[in-house]
């Protein structure tokens, strides 16, 4: 089926009200609180958010970033999620059209987006997100092209042994905690959802970009060898590279051999 204006335009709208969500969902669930009740309030003079300045972006704007009663500053970060998310769902329908890989895609996004988010500001990837995304990965990956219901569960057995392994092996060596076990539940994720050649290019993509930005951190003086730098935001980057390349990165490199 061709790529219709329609359906990318009904996406983007889905995509902002589930950006919306998810900034409760980013806010909310390291604090431990209900994602569905209560009421957004804003955080400054404690009034309820009404339904017309809870408009995904357009509030923002027509707000000009602020609240309606006492003026208090709303974080950009609110729309630019909203943005994101929005973008990330029609460029899923650009990618997979119409079809299994499509409703993948957009929860995949969806996960990846919150679990940025919450581990940039928290250092947490909370077990609410990825046991069930490993458990809907493992579940869809029969009907996804570019896995397979054996290329998951290698993947996800593959991507959490990886990690599992590697921060066993730094507490052996140094007697600390150099990795958090939430990032190995988010790999074993990655592993269920994009089979476990997306899962290792995922990886590839995430440690060159965690790097790079550690190694700028080093040199801007800002901190040393020992500042944490939150992994699973940079987990989640290389795993939206993998979604949308990765298929194309491992068809050329097996095409090498
Ligand atoms: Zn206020």
């Amino acid at each position: 089926m061709p790529f219709s204006l329609l359906i990318a335009i009904y996406l983007a709208l889905v995509g902002l009200i589930v950006g919306s969500y998810l900034n409760v969902v980013i806010h909310r669930l390291p604090l431990g609180i209900s994602t569905v009740t209560p009421r957004s309030r804003c955080p400054g003079c404690g009034e309820v958010v009404r339904a017309r300045d809870n408009i995904p972006v357009l509030s923002y704007i027509l707000l000009r970033g602020r609240c309606r009663h006492c003026k208090a500053e709303i974080s950009p970060r609110y729309p630019l999620i909203e943005t994101l998310t929005a973008l990330l769902f029609v460029a899923c329908y650009w990618q997979f059209g119409l079809s299994v890989e499509l409703l993948a895609g957009v929860l995949f996004c969806a996960a990846m987006v919150a679990l940025a988010a919450i581990d940039a500001e928290h250092f947490l990837l909370p077990d609410k997100i990825t046991l069930p995304g490993i458990a809907v990965g493992l579940l869809l990956s029969p009907w996804l092209e570019w896995s397979g219901w054996r290329s998951a569960l290698i993947g996800a057995l593959l991507g959490g042994g990886m990690l599992l392994a590697l921060a066993a092996g730094w507490y052996w060596l140094r007697g600390e905690e150099g990795m958090g076990l939430g990032d190995v539940k988010m790999l074993a994720m990655l592993g269920a959802f994009l089979g476990w050649k997306g899962m290792l290019v995922a990886l590839f993509f995430a440690s060159v970009a965690g790097s790079v930005v550690g190694l700028a951190v080093i040199a801007s003086g800002r901190g040393g060898m020992k500042s944490k730098l939150p992994f699973g935001t940079f987990l989640a980057l290389g795993a939206v590279v993998a979604l949308f390349v990765g298929p194309r990165i491992t068809r050329y490199y097996l095409s090498l051999l």
